[in-house]
């Protein structure tokens, strides 16, 4: 028997017509395959020529918001307040503030994202010569800060007069004295017009903490603080305004006429983009709010959903949304599906909203159902921009609520915001679950998810550079260099896709050990 030459088996291959494994339009053919959802299908392998520290993740979030890396975690009050907006912001993400709250409260969690890590702290807290110790102790308690500028009116614009920080007033037992008594007198400072990089190196060389910035009479105009400039090495793709170095914040509203007063405090408060939270967005409300925020607040971003059709799609990109949010039925702790009859296998949802939302330019988020990287990989390789994770980011160390223990282990909460525990919510007055859901004259609640726990996952500051390296030896397996190229490539037909039979799952899995543990990440 001959053989063909060893040395041409590329060239073969090339000549060779058909491609092997399925284009993502073969895949995806639902008349053929049905609705598949990630579990459903492989990528295939491609050619490694680059190591995978190269690969860049940066990826849109809205059609004028690029992230440095693809991760949005969920409006949801067991996922996202101000703790983990600061987080998934510093580590590249973006973090999206649930509306479950009374708008005042809501606003200041974005307030607190906003004001977290400044270039210039322009509206520092600053106290009178006359405060006393123990009220600087006091106020360290309730700011989480510890360092003021005093000035003579106790205001920013006043005459800088000192500084006091935790080192001054730490082993001062007397809490009557006044601040004056033992605040520092001789200041470093620097004057108004200052560059930061030139701030950032005073602080460096005067070894100093804080840094106050003063006019040409000495009065206080701004404060800048080394912990800022450490964080700022610490996290160098931090997701952060070109324009105020803030940190980016999104938050959820509804579609009540109420979340209208809602958006506009958290507008004041600096907010970057909105995201129409429901279940459903092909609807009239959400279509009227569209417009209306567009008319209102022309610079803020907007993500309208949830949708998984095109049609549904379409009416929102023409209402002008800047981006959409897609899937239907696909949380962990969703029972739509079941209760509705409505949805969408994840999958398919993905691949046919953004083939159609992409030909626009409104980039997409795959929301709901991501439970591992491959899964993250995937609904990228499908053609979203950004993924969205209400599980995989709760029971973290960011995430709202108090860890419990149950049956030995280290747990917290994590419910659906359609869940009867969410829509009940009773610790705040304006309760915005139930408001909706009442909205249509029911005197029923009909619950679309689940309250449940999740085991604590530690800090995302481990977890989201986990996924963010594995989601690089992803890329790097696949053969592309970026999140674009992924979906460029996937378009083009170069990375290829198989379909995974159940009994392949099967053996996709761990199988066949007695006991094993399965550790994700040192
Ligand atoms: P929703 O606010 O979109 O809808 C609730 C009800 O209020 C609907 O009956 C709607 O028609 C009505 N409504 C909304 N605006 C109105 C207006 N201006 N006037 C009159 N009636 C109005 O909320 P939802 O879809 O029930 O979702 C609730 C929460 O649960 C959200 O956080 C959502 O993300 C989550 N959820 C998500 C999914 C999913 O699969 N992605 C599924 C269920 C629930
Ligand atoms: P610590 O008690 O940890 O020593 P600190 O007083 O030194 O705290 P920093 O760690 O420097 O404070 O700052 C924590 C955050 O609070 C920073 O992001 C900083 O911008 C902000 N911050 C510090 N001081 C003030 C202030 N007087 N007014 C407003 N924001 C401040
Ligand atoms: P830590 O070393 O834990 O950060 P701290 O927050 O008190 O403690 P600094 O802000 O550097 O650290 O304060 C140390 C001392 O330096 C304090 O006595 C403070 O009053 C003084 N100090 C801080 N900033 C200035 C400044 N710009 N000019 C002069 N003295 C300052
Ligand atoms: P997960 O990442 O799989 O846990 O899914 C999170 C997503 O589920 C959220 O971003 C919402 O889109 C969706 N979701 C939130 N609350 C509910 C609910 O009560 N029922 C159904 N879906 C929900």
């Amino acid at each position: 028997m001959s053989f063909l030459d060893t040395t041409k088996a590329t060239s073969y291959l090339k000549e060779y017509s058909q491609k092997d494994g399925l284009s993502v339009s073969e895949l995806m053919d639902s008349r053929v395959n049905g609705g598949l959802t990630y579990n459903d299908f492989l990528v295939l392998p491609g050619k490694i020529d680059f190591p995978s520290s190269i690969i860049s993740l940066d990826s849109k979030l809205t059609k004028k918001i690029t992230l440095r890396t693809p991760f949005v975690s969920s409006p949801m009050d067991t996922v996202t307040e101000s703790t983990m907006a600061i987080h998934m912001a510093l580590l590249g993400g973006i973090g999206i503030i649930h509306h479950n709250c009374v708008p005042e409260e809501q606003a200041e969690m974005v307030r607190k994202v906003k004001k977290y890590e400044n270039g210039f702290i322009n509206d520092p807290v600053v106290i009178t010569p006359t405060t006393t110790v123990g009220e600087v102790k006091k106020m360290g308690q309730n700011f989480g800060f510890t360092s003021f500028p005093v000035t003579e009116t106790g205001k920013i614009g006043g005459k800088l007069v000192g500084i006091i920080t935790s080192r001054d007033v730490q082993f001062h037992e007397e809490l009557t004295t006044p601040v004056s008594e033992v605040m520092t007198k001789e200041l470093v400072t620097a004057k108004t017009g200052v560059s930061l990089l030139e701030g950032n190196e005073i602080l460096r060389t005067s070894k100093k903490g804080k840094l106050p910035i003063v006019d040409s009479e000495g009065k206080l105009v701004s404060l800048l603080s080394r912990t800022d400039l450490q964080k700022n090495q610490d996290f160098p793709l931090a997701s952060k305004s070109a324009v105020t170095k803030q940190l980016l914040c999104g938050a959820s509203i509804g579609t009540l006429p109420a979340d209208r007063r809602r958006l506009t405090l958290m507008v004041e408060a600096g907010l970057d983009v909105v995201v129409i939270d429901s279940s459903q967005g092909n609807s009239i409300y959400q279509i009227e709010m569209i417009a209306w925020i567009k008319k209102t607040y022309p610079e803020l971003q907007v993500i309208a959903g949830n949708v998984v059709t095109r049609e549904q799609a379409a009416r929102l990109i023409e209402a002008g949304a800047d981006g959409l949010r897609i899937g239907m039925g696909s949380g962990s702790i969703c029972i739509t599906q079941e209760v509705m009859a409505c949805g969408r296998p994840q999958g398919t949802a993905v691949y046919n909203v953004t083939e159609f939302a992409n030909k626009f330019g409104v980039p997409c988020i795959a929301d709901g159902g991501i439970q591992n990287i491959g899964h993250i990989t995937k609904a990228l390789a499908l053609g979203s921009s950004c993924v969205m994770m209400g599980g995989m980011l709760a029971g973290t160390t960011e995430s709202p609520g108090d860890y419990f223990y149950r049956d030995g282990k280290r747990l917290k909460t994590y419910r659906g915001m359609g869940s009867i525990d969410a829509m009940q919510k009773t610790d705040t007055n304006a309760n915005a679950s139930t408001s909706r859901y009442f909205s249509e004259g029911d005197n029923v609640l009909v619950a679309q998810g689940v309250s449940g726990s999740v085991l604590d996952k530690g800090s995302i500051t481990k977890f989201i550079p986990y996924i963010y390296n594995g989601l690089q030896h992803s890329c790097q397996d696949i053969g592309v260099t970026s999140v674009d190229d992924l979906r460029a490539a996937v378009k083009a037909g170069d990375v290829r896709f198989e379909f995974r039979t159940p009994s392949a799952q099967f053996e996709g899995g761990v199988h066949n050990l007695y006991s094993y543990e399965k550790r994700l990440h040192n």
